[in-house]
């Protein structure tokens, strides 16, 4: 049942208005998605319309599934809640003999193969690189309806820089397309599923009869982000109607990199005159603490979309202030964010309501560590942890290899660079995104070496790769609730009630590329900084560190998205470094990692500890793992029985001296602890 008591004014006029145009311009958390799972709801209830004859297309699978529940909660079935690809890959399948007959078709299952036989076909060096910069124009160009034809002309009209000479681009892009078509039959492409979609409804009047007599109503979230294609299928869909319920926006528009515009979402009373137009300014999501924030970020945005600004009015209660930190490296920010999350946890604060959110995926390896470290289950939505990742496997396979070749540097770091620079490595960063992304993830590995072999004076490439290993072993992805770990990309339309935005420095949000692509770019990134702060409940912390690594020079400077938002801070001091060891009890140089903080010595420094008693406490925390259904590394890592084997704590009082033990493990696992030392001593 549907109780309509549980919208506000605003919102119920927009769920309750008649069959016909409704758009909601309304900002972040201010319950469009909840209006429009309303009005579907209400337009069934109220027999309008069947719930066979909607569709409802959202951004994302897990966003069309959310749609799904809620939807069944309210006793509503039957409704089709999904992505525009996957609405347009059940159509085609199901009009595909009608309008193509017996000509087969199958979604091209490596795309990057046929843009590379495209590639060395136009006579370019088909590199890694190239290809998949390639592969990512083509999309953008396919997203916004940019014909190969029609390509040079169109990157010169908005002034967008191709990868590679234009010309060139359009070339490969019509070779692309002719590969498609093999002896076969046709290969399909993502945007090529949605071109035929709409060129089915287009041209076969059958086929849009049909169709339309199928579905009658149209709901869109997110809508802000939808791509000239997907608007033509969509007007496809419609065909002359106009029983069609958008949400959206456009202060939360950051995928136009990707071809999205925020126009159609504005444009909308234009195009249906007769449209009911709501404007939604409570926000039911965060404090007024947050909220007032967000106003204050969005409210520095320029340009064309800065002209449909909304207000959010905080609907409750008051809670904490948002915190903005900034640390002398990031391994000190991630560990300062673990510390803050374990008191969150500890105040009873659920695991599945905190998310640690950044702007690339390359960041989250040192939260992922830090997190690991302080015994934190995580998982990271929308990508696979960093040592998951496929680049990243593929860079340690090379490395391995690399160990095993006679005529090597001495330097790891300088191995590591060679052996990555075929994976996609180049000196300077690339533009594509796809090619952007990896570089970023072999960079992040290639600072993460360096951090292992600068601190540890005379590592060899064998000790750098037992440490990766060690690290990789730690971090199985656990099966349970955990916090969540995303790119800021990933959180849209989300929330949580504590959120963690980190690494927000200068450079990195704004993105450099952002920055040196001009004005538009950078406010793409603005509004990437609202969606992030404006995914918190209550608990909103903002953080940036100076440098990467520890003892690195202070080179970055906080997002200046916070210059008039927020005073500048006293830079956070060593001070937040803790109790654990700055230095090595055996060699006296500095440590560097976690691990070793916590051992007190280079990992590749002597141990005094007895083998046998690190592996009977490996052997207890196998058996206390599966007992607890929680990673290994949950209930300590090997850093810390290694510590407990060295210190041979003999009672409750020394068992809290050793560094990854506090109270609360003690309370946990102290007797089980020192009965198993005790057969030792
Ligand atoms: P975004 O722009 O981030 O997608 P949104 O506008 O879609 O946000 P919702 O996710 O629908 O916002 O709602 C935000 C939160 O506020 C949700 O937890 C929702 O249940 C709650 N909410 C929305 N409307 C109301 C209301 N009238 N009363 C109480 N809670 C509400
Ligand atoms: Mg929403």
């Amino acid at each position: 049942m549907i109780d309509l008591n549980d919208l506000d004014p605003d919102q119920l006029q927009a769920a309750t208005a008649p069959r016909g145009p409704v758009c909601i311009l309304a900002g972040a958390g201010t319950g469009k998605t909840r209006t429009i799972t309303y009005r579907i709801a209400h337009l069934i209830e109220s027999g309008f319309v069947a719930p066979q004859r909607v569709l409802a297309v959202t951004f994302t699978r897990r966003a069309a599934g959310e749609m799904r529940d809620r939807l069944a909660s309210m006793g509503v079935g039957g409704v089709q809640a999904l992505t525009f690809h996957s609405a347009a890959m059940r159509q085609l399948r199901y009009f595909w003999p009608q309008y193509a007959g017996d000509l087969p078709w199958r979604m091209v299952d490596n795309h990057f193969s046929l843009v590379g036989r495209a590639v060395r076909g136009s006579g370019l060096d088909s590199g890694k690189e190239t290809v998949r910069d390639l592969l990512a124009e083509i999309d953008w160009a396919k997203s916004s309806l940019v014909s190969p034809d029609g390509y040079e002309a169109q990157v010169a009209r908005i002034k967008r820089t191709p990868p590679v000479d234009a010309a060139k681009v359009a070339e490969v892009y019509q070779r692309y397309e002719s590969l498609k078509t093999t002896p076969d039959g046709m290969l399909l492409d993502f945007s090529d599923l949605l071109l035929n979609v709409a060129g089915a409804l287009e041209n076969s009047t059958a086929i849009s009869e049909e169709f339309r007599e199928q579905y009658r109503s149209f709901v869109v979230d997110e809508y802000q982000d939808v791509s000239p294609l997907q608007q033509r299928v969509l007007e496809a869909w419609l065909g002359q109607r106009d029983d069609l319920t958008v949400v959206g926006d456009a202060n939360q528009t950051i995928y136009s990199f990707n071809g999205a515009t925020p126009q159609f979402l504005l444009n909308f009373s234009r195009t249906y005159e007769n449209a009911v137009t709501v404007k939604l300014q409570r926000d039911y999501r965060s404090t007024p603490q947050i909220t007032e924030l967000a106003n204050e970020v969005i409210g520095k945005a320029t340009g064309r979309i800065a002209g449909t600004r909304l207000k959010l009015e905080g609907m409750r209660p008051d809670g904490p202030e948002p915190e903005f930190r900034g640390f002398d490296d990031e391994p000190a920010e991630a560990r300062a964010v673990a510390a803050r999350i374990r008191e969150l946890l500890d105040q009873g604060v659920r695991a599945s309501e905190i998310a640690v959110l950044y702007r690339i995926n390359a960041q989250s390896q040192v939260f992922e560590q830090e997190l690991a470290e302080a015994g934190i289950v995580y998982q990271v939505r929308g990508g696979e942890g960093f040592f998951q990742r496929a680049e990243i496997r593929q860079a340690i396979g090379e490395l391995t290899r690399a160990s095993r070749r006679a005529d090597l540097p001495a330097d790891p770091v300088a191995i590591a660079r060679a052996a990555f620079a075929p994976l996609g490595l180049t000196d300077r960063e690339p533009d594509g995104a796809q090619a952007r992304e990896r570089w970023q993830s072999l960079q992040a590995l290639v600072d993460l070496i360096e951090e292992i072999v600068s601190h540890e004076q005379g590592t060899d490439l064998g000790g750098v790769l037992a440490s990766l290993r060690r690290r990789a072993d730690a971090k199985q992805p656990p099966v349970m609730e955990g916090v969540t770990l995303a790119t800021i990309h990933a959180a849209k339309g989300l929330e949580w009630d504590a959120v963690f935005v980190v690494g927000v420095y200068d450079g990195m949000l704004p993105y450099n590329q952002s920055i040196k692509a001009g004005d538009h770019a950078i406010e793409e990134e603005r509004r990437l900084f609202y969606v992030a702060v404006t995914r918190a409940r209550e608990h909103l912390h903002v953080s940036w560190a100076a440098a990467r690594q520890e003892g690195g020079q202070a080179r970055r400077k906080r997002t200046r998205f916070l210059d008039g938002v927020v005073p500048e801070a006293e830079p956070v001091a060593a001070a937040q470094r803790g109790t654990r060891a700055t230095r090595c009890t055996r060699c006296g140089h500095p440590l560097a990692t976690p691990a070793e903080k916590i051992l007190g010595r280079h990992e590749t420094c002597p141990s005094d500890a007895d083998e046998e008693v690190f592996a009977a406490l490996r052997a207890w925390r196998a058996e206390a793992s599966r007992v607890e259904n929680v990673p290994a590394y949950i209930v300590f890592t090997d850093a810390v029985l290694m510590a407990l084997a060295e210190a041979m704590p003999a009672d409750q009082r020394e068992l809290l001296n050793v560094p990854g033990i506090g109270p609360a493990k003690q309370a946990k696992y102290g007797d089980d602890l020192l009965a198993i030392l005790n057969q030792f001593r």
